[in-house]
């Protein structure tokens, strides 16, 4: 074993004890919808199509690698090929983070700070914790960013992240149905990957943060209160404290709280295209357009699972169309909605002349929070800090960093003074601290409103959408747009869903009082609002 920040002769004398990372879960039944479902039992089936023609579908074990089932689908479950597709994709135009930052060296120090994981909250906290004076490494495969990310064009500017947006739209459309659109008076911009990640990678740079480019194997405590980083090929990184940002699907190297509420997953298949016929006016960025493009008479079996269009104009023939199913309990497989995409263009009159790319998006929400009493820390994905029910995550991973990190620092610098403390005392002081200052009660407050929305829209029909987003739209504006750009605190969200209740139409309502009462995610909001 390979141990770099250390000499050999010093690992060697430490007594290492191994967290147990796998949990047993509650598996809870869901509604199985014909079309795709949630394969149970960590298995994974396979349809097999014999020479005589006849399906037969046969349960295989899933390859090594996961912490369990719910590791399994946050990292893509079903729909795994498409987003490893995704993140493999070649991006030319982004530096390699070996070529920019310096080896985590091999010298005697032990690193104060390991993030592990080179994703936007990775990176951030990596580079704001340097900047504190803090030794940092960054451990991470290298790998591009390559998302297409969209974001609030004034939420950019506020973390002076301007510069990074290739395109904006001065104003943001939503189509309800076949009435007047609604206009939400905030331009919206797309993030070029390659800008942010240059400047992400140049604070790293300018700070001092050190890089390894390896995918982490798990954490080991020390009894001296270090952590050990294990990487690929046996090289072992010490550190005083390691934070873990490698994104959702991180189940093998933290602890989750058990019984909390399943994930869902909010899929979308995108293609940047040059049309022909494009209605969409490229000065407005559309955020949904859920009108039925299909007009069909008859219920199909794919109009009960409601998807709607996100588009972004780039040209008056340049266009990126992501047809996206807002949240559902079983991943809405990628293949069904480039159909519905292709469908809906074809009927709308749009002709495609040339594709540019195409984007797979899995966006695992909801879910358990971490386990606040372990020593590892998390940022990003990997702390569950992506919105439940609208999926965005970056503009709160990069506002939080400097916080976040500033925590981290002064618990650390604290430790050194504190010498009387035991080991034991610390970790669990440090890490304490760190978690609650991530998630606080009013955090908990506000996931938990937010996980009982998730779980009414997984419930509703198209028309139960409709009737919910033309509810949501009549609110007075500071009420839906702090809702899309998370800024209402825990007694906002209670006055959002009071208003929400008087102006909503009675089968709303009901549904609303329905599940206030009968579904969990109801009573868990309800506790966590009681809780101080
Ligand atoms: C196509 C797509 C579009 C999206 N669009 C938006 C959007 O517009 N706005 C928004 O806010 N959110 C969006 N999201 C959701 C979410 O915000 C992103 O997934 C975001 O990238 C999460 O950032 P992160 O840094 O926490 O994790 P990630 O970006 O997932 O980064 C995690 C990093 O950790 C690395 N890693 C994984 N395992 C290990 C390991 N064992 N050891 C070391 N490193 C490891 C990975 O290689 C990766 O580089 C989108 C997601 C997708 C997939």
């Amino acid at each position: 074993m390979e141990c770099l920040g250390l000499g050999a002769r010093n690992s060697a004398a430490m007594t290492v004890s191994f967290c147990p990372l796998l949990r047993s879960r509650r598996f809870m039944l869901t509604r199985k919808p014909a079309l795709f479902r949630r394969c149970s039992l960590f298995r994974h089936l396979v349809h097999v199509r014999a020479s005589t023609g006849r399906e037969s579908c046969v349960a295989v074990d899933l390859k090594e690698g996961f912490a369990d089932e719910e590791d399994y689908i946050k990292a893509g479950g079903s729909e795994l090929f498409f987003v490893q597709m995704q993140q493999k994709k070649s991006m030319e135009k982004q530096s390699k983070l070996a070529d920019k930052l310096p080896a985590i060296s091999r010298g005697e120090n032990v690193l104060d700070l390991v993030v592990i994981g080179c994703g936007p909250a990775g990176l951030a906290l990596a580079a704001e914790s340097a900047k504190l004076g803090l030794k940092v490494g960054l451990i991470g495969p290298d790998l591009p960013f390559t998302n297409n990310y969209g974001v609030w064009q004034d939420e950019f500017k506020d973390l002076g992240l301007e510069g990074c947006i290739e395109h904006v739209w001065q104003d943001t459309i939503v189509y309800i149905d076949d009435n007047d659109p609604i206009m939400i008076g905030r331009s919206y911009g797309r993030v070029s990957r390659h800008l942010l990640h240059e400047e992400l990678v140049r604070r790293c740079v300018e700070s001092g943060v050190s890089y390894l480019s390896s995918r982490v194997e798990r954490i080991v405590e020390t009894t001296n209160g270090h952590s050990l980083v294990a990487c690929e090929h046996n090289v072992v990184v010490p550190c005083r404290i390691a934070t873990v940002a490698s994104g959702a699907a991180s189940g093998k190297l933290l602890q989750y709280e058990v019984g909390g509420p399943k994930v869902s997953v909010q899929t979308a298949y995108g293609v940047e295209v040059e049309v022909e016929n494009n209605p969409y006016d490229p000065s407005l960025m559309v955020f949904m357009d859920y009108r039925d493009y299909s007009k069909q008479k008859t219920p199909c079996v794919e109009a009960e699972y409601p998807t709607f269009l996100y588009a972004m104009p780039m040209s008056p023939t340049r266009v990126f169309f992501e047809e996206t199913c807002l949240a559902s309990k079983d991943a809405m497989p990628f293949g069904l909605l480039k159909k519905k995409l292709l469908s809906r263009l074809q009927t709308m009159g749009i002709r495609i002349i040339s594709t540019y790319e195409e984007e797979w998006s899995y966006i695992p929400v909801g879910g358990s929070l971490p386990n606040t009493e372990q020593k590892n820390l998390a940022f990003g994905a990997a702390a569950s800090m992506v919105h439940p029910a609208t999926g965005y995550s970056v503009v709160r991973s990069l506002s939080e960093a400097p916080r976040y990190a500033s925590v981290i620092a002064t618990i650390l610098r604290r430790s050194y003074s504190e010498e009387a403390m035991t080991h034991k005392e610390f970790n669990e002081n440090i890490s304490t601290q760190a978690w609650n200052s991530l998630w606080p009660q009013e955090r908990k407050r506000q996931r938990a409103f937010f996980l009982f929305g998730l779980a009414l829209i997984l419930q509703l029909d198209i028309e139960g959408i409709r009737s919910f987003f033309h509810t949501f739209f009549r609110l007075p504006n500071w009420m839906w747009q702090g809702f899309l750009g998370s800024s209402l605190s825990s007694a906002d969200l209670v006055l959002f869903a009071f208003y929400m209740f008087v102006i909503a139409p009675n089968d709303l309502r009901k549904c609303l009082i329905r599940h206030l009462f009968s579904d969990p995610t109801g009573a868990t909001m309800i506790r966590t609002y009681l809780t101080l």
